[in-house]
C-alpha cells in the first residue's frame, strides 16, 4: 500500500486526511510527521501560504522519497492589508489562540461591522514520485468585537459565517468542514487526485 505522509505533527488534521482518502477507491496508508524520525530542521520562511506548504513538501520529499502532502492555512482581515496572514499563528504570541485574539480585536476596535469582512485561506501542495501539484479553499466571513462559541481553535470564536449565522467555534467539526478553507482545499484535492497518480497534472515537476 502506497505511504502518503501529511506534514503535521497535529492528529486531529491526520484524521481530517485519512477520512477524505477514504473516499477514494485506491487505499493508502497515511502517516504523519509523528511516525517519522530523522527529518531536517524545516523554516517556513516562504513570503505566501503557497510558498510555506511547498517549503515544508519539498523538504519532507527530498528526505524520504515518498508522497507529501504539506499545507499552510490563516486568516486574512480586509480592514487589516491581509494581517495576520502568514502570521496568523504567531500574531500576538507562538500559538497562544487567546492573545493573537485578543490583538484582532484590538487592531480592529475603530472598524465598524461593514468594514470587518476576513477570509481564511488553506493551500495544499502535494509532492512526490507523481509530481507536484496544489489545492486551495476559501471560505469568507466577519469578525465579530466578541467571542463566540466554544468549539474549534485558534480564531474560531471570532470568525462569524452569515450564511449559517454561527461563528466557527459554533459548528460541529462536520459542519465545519463542509464550508471551510481546509474542509474546500481537500475537496479539491481528492477530485484532482486521480489525475495526479496518473501523472497527468498540469504542474508536474520533475523532481529528480
Ligand atoms: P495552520 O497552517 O493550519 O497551522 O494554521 C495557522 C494558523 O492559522 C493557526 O494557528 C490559526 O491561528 C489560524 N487558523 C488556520 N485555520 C484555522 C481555522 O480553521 N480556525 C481558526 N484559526 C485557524
Amino acid at each position: 500500500m502506497e505511504k502518503i505522509i501529511i506534514a503535521t505533527k497535529n492528529i486531529g488534521k491526520a484524521r481530517e486526511f485519512r477520512n477524505f482518502f477514504s473516499q477514494l477507491p485506491e487505499k493508502y496508508e497515511i502517516i504523519t510527521l509523528n511516525d517519522l524520525t530523522n527529518l531536517p530542521e524545516i523554516f517556513e520562511n516562504g513570503h505566501s501560504f503557497t510558498e510555506n506548504a511547498a517549503i515544508k513538501a519539498q523538504k519532507i520529499y527530498e528526505a524520504t522519497h515518498q508522497t507529501v502532502i504539506a499545507d499552510d492555512s490563516g486568516l486574512e482581515v480586509d480592514a487589516l492589508g491581509g494581517e495576520p496572514g502568514i502570521y496568523s499563528a504567531r500574531y500576538a504570541g507562538d500559538h497562544d489562540d487567546q492573545a493573537n485574539n485578543q490583538k484582532l480585536l484590538n487592531n480592529l476596535s475603530k472598524v465598524l461591522p461593514p468594514e470587518r469582512t476576513a477570509h481564511f485561506i488553506t493551500v495544499l501542495v502535494v509532492m512526490g514520485p507523481h509530481g507536484k501539484i496544489e489545492t486551495a479553499g476559501r471560505v469568507d466571513g466577519v469578525i465579530l468585537d466578541h467571542l463566540q462559541g466554544n468549539d474549534g481553535f485558534g480564531y474560531d470564536p471570532l470568525f462569524y459565517y452569515p450564511p449559517l449565522q454561527k461563528t466557527f467555534a459554533e459548528m460541529s467539526p462536520a459542519e465545519k468542514n463542509k464550508i471551510s478553507h481546509r474542509g474546500l482545499a481537500m475537496n479539491n484535492l481528492i477530485k484532482a487526485w486521480p489525475d495526479y497518480i496518473k501523472g497527468k497534472n498540469d504542474e508536474n515537476t520533475n523532481l529528480q
